[in-house]
This record gives structure tokens, sequence and C-alpha cells, in this order.
């Protein structure tokens, strides 16, 4: 059953019920409001006929004499004696020797009951009479129920035929209604389909707001757009990631099938050969392992050695690396460096200050400086690599984080050995399985600088 109907039927169901319910409520408040005021009729035709009654008592006996009414023909009354003889009857019920209610004849109390005398339904109002507050008879007082009975009648045939009506125009306008407004969902459906088919992540799907906000069916589509761009922009990350890593397999593995040629030629092993040899596989051996830590970092099982480690010593220890990496090209400074034990693993901390100063001198021109400092503040271990570099346009860096994300420059630069746009990725989930994180502040033309926060180390004087 498709969804539409679903929702139709639940919807005329829902009003059929509600109306079900108005429907009994109301045939049940007329009918109270009718019995009422025919009880009230009944009471009063009573009353007039005991205060216009004569009671004369000679000895045992009681003589009730009723005076002349004028009743109406739908009212009939009877008068019993305490002996149960009918004593008197209007005229309208004279031939009809029993009693109008049995079961009201011995009563001490005004009682009313419905009774069927062959094919008429009556309501019946015994009333004790009661002289001297002694019972001397009773008077029974009746009237049709037909009229009630045909209002009643007419009365669920109205509600019968206004809940089919409502029903039926709740399944036509019901499904009308939710089919325009399902309509945004089916143009939904389709164009995912279409999407699927074609393969094509850059189309979205159309809706026009009708409000100024969105509704239920507006956020979904806008989260489902989203979520198409978000693929797109993984897949197109993807695909980037695989031309790049393509292209930089290629050439070491091009290297080194060409020395290995070159080997066999010679029938000799020329040691320049296999030096060249030797740093490409090293270099696809880095490649292959940051693509491994990565994997395994996103998985959230990156395998941590940690031990408490004095943050300031392995500073100093990376900032020798780096100066012989800058050489003449670029300045590293030192900044204040504190006293700083952080728990960590050794290793994966030292990746971090690496690939962050690897970046700043790389990306950093003839002559500039870059700048590494390590503070305590707020409880925290700051680490800070600065440089005077090109900066980071604004549109990068919101994506520097992503994996093999490369900024223009990088991707532009030839022969660079480590660019992969993996390292500040690395560095992120290296910084976020220490349980801190990175921060990065750039302006194009001034230079950038990554603020590293990583918690304290137990040890009090840290
Ligand atoms: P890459 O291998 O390209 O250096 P990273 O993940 O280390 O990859 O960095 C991602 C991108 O961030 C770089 O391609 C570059 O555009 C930008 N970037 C990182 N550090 C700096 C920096 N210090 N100055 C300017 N741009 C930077």
């Amino acid at each position: 059953m498709s969804f539409r109907l679903r929702m139709t039927m639940l919807f005329a169901g829902v009003l059929g019920t509600v109306i079900v319910i108005i429907g009994i409520a109301v045939y049940l408040l007329v009918s109270y409001q009718l019995r009422e005021q025919l009880d009230q009729v009944l009471i009063e035709t009573g009353n007039r006929i005991v205060a216009s009654a004569q009671v004369r008592s000679i000895g045992e006996v009681t003589l009730v004499a009723l005076a002349e009414n004028d009743f109406s023909q739908t009212i009939i009354v009877q008068l019993w004696n305490q002996s149960g003889e009918l004593i008197k009857s209007s005229d309208n019920i004279r031939l009809f020797p029993d009693s109008i209610d049995p079961m009201g004849l011995y009563t001490n109390q005004t009682l009313f009951n419905d009774i069927w005398i062959q094919s008429a339904h009556l309501r019946v109002m015994s009333m004790p009479l009661l002289i001297n507050g002694k019972s001397i008879g009773v008077l029974q007082v009746g009237t049709s129920l037909t009229p009630i009975d045909t209002t009643q009648d007419t009365l669920i045939s109205v509600l019968f035929i206004t809940m089919m009506a409502a029903i039926g125009i709740a399944l036509v306008l019901g499904g009308l209604v939710i089919r325009s407004a399902l309509k945004p969902l089916v143009v939904a459906k389709d164009t995912a389909i279409q999407i699927s088919n074609a393969d094509d992540l850059s189309r979205r799907i159309p809706y026009k707001d009708v409000g100024e906000e969105p509704d239920e069916i507006g956020e979904l589509i806008n989260a489902f757009n989203q979520t198409l761009g978000r693929l797109e922009k993984l897949f197109s990350a993807q695909r980037r990631f695989m031309a790049d890593v393509s292209h930089e397999l290629r050439t070491p593995l091009t290297v080194i099938n060409g020395n290995v040629g070159l080997i066999r030629r010679m029938h000799h092993v020329d040691e320049e050969a296999l030096a060249s040899i030797e740093s490409e596989v090293d270099r696809l051996t880095r490649l292959v392992g940051d693509l491994l830590l990565l994997a395994q970092a996103e998985s959230g099982k990156i395998p941590l050695d940690i031990k408490a480690i004095e943050l300031d010593a392995l500073l100093l220890e990376v900032y020798q690396q780096l100066r012989v990496l800058a050489g003449e090209r670029v300045e590293v400074r030192l900044a204040d460096i504190d006293q700083v034990k952080v728990m960590g693993d050794r290793d994966r901390l030292k990746q971090v200050i690496i690939n962050l100063g690897a970046n700043a001198i790389n990306y950093t021109q003839n002559r500039g400086q870059v700048q590494i400092g390590l503070c305590k503040t707020k409880g925290q271990a700051k680490l800070l690599v600065t440089d005077n570099g090109p900066g980071i346009p604004a549109e990068d860096l919101p994506h520097i984080f992503e994996r093999f994300y490369r900024g223009e420059k990088s991707r532009t630069r030839q022969n660079d050995e480590s660019s992969y746009g993996l390292g500040l990725s690395i560095a992120y989930w290296i910084v976020q399985a220490h349980g801190g994180r990175i921060e990065v502040s750039s302006k194009v033309g001034e230079g950038s600088s990554f603020c590293v926060w990583l918690p304290l180390g137990n040890n009090k004087d840290s």
C-alpha cells in the first residue's frame, strides 16, 4: 500500500472516528433532552391530577374522585388503588383493563419506565398517591415514545449519512491534499533516482520554500542536498587522491624500473642507481605508511605508546632537524620554551611537530622565518608553529585538515617529494587521539600560525 493511500486512509479514519464520537455524543444528548422534556410533561400532568383529586374516607375505605381533566389525546392516565383495582382511566385507554406498567403498580416512589404495549412504545410514570403520609394508590401517566423514536431514527440516519459523506469527502480531498503535499517528495525521489542512474552528484533536488522557514519536507530535501554536496566533495577528493597517489606511485616506480634496467644492461651494480632505488623505496614506504596511519586513525584504532614526555626536549630535538631541513633558505627560530610534560606517544607527537614545521618551512619563501614555541596556558600545553610565508587563502582554510587536500601552491609545486596533502590530516588525527586539538590562523601575504593544544601530563610539576 502506498504511503499516500495509507495517509489518506488514516486521515479519513481519524475523521470518521471523530464524527462517530461526536455523533454518539449528539445522539445521547438529544435523546436525554427529549426524554427529560417528556418526563417533565408526565410529572406536571401527574401533579395536576393529584392537585385536583378529591379524597373521601368512609371507615377503612378511601374514595378518590378525579376531577374531569382535559387530557390531551397523547396522554393516558390510570389510577389504581392499593388492592390493584383500576379506579379510573382516561378516555383514550378506557377499553384497556390492564395496567400500562405492571412493574410500577406497587411503587412507593415515582418511577419512569419505557413499555411496549402491543405495537405501541410508551413512556410511563408511576407515582404513589399519598394522603396524610399514607399511600392510597398509584397514579400511572403515560405517553407515546413514537415521536422521540422517530426523531432518534432520523438523527441516526442524518449522522450516518453525514459521516459517510465526510469520510467520502475526506478520502477525495485528503487524497488530493496529501498528493500535492507529497509532490516535492515524489520529485525528490525521481531526482534521486536520476542522480543515481546518471552517477551525477553535482545535481540537487529542487525545492521552493513556501514560507520563510523551510518546512519538514524542505528540511529533508536540504539535508539530502547537503549530503549530496558532501558526497560530491568526498568523491572528488577521493578521485583527486587516486590521481595524486597514482602519480606519486608511478614516478618512483618508473625511477626504480629505469635503474633496475640500467643495472641489468650494465651487468654490474651501480652505486648511484642503488642509492636512487633506495630513496624511491623510502618515498614509497613513507607514502604507504602515511596512508596506513590515516586509515587507522580514522577508524579510531591508531596504536599509541603513551608515556610521560618532556615536550620541551622533544621540541628542541625537532628544532635541530627542522634547521637542517630549512638550510640557509629559511630561518628557524625558537620562541619561549616552557618546561612542559604531557602524556603521549613520543614518535607520533614528533611527527605532528615535524609535519607542521616542515609545512612552515616548505611554504615559506626564501629568507622567510619560522618560529616554534611552547608554553602552558589554561591548564594545557600550547605548542605554536608560526611562519611569515604566503598564508592560506580563506577558501582553503576550512579544508586543510581534510585528507588529500592540497592548496593551489602545493598542487602546482613540482618535484616535491613529500606533498600528498596528508600531513595536516595525520597531525589532526594524532592530536585528536591525544585528547587535544589544532587551531590555525592565517592571513594571505602575512603568514600562518598553527597552534596545538594538548592536555598536561598528570605530574604536578609538568
Ligand atoms: P601538503 O602535503 O600539501 O603539505 P598538508 O596536509 O600538510 O599537505 O597541508 C595541506 C595544505 O595546507 C597544503 O597543501 C597547503 O596548501 C596548506 N598549508 C599547510 N601549511 C601551510 C603553511 N604553513 N603555509 C601555507 N599553506 C600551508
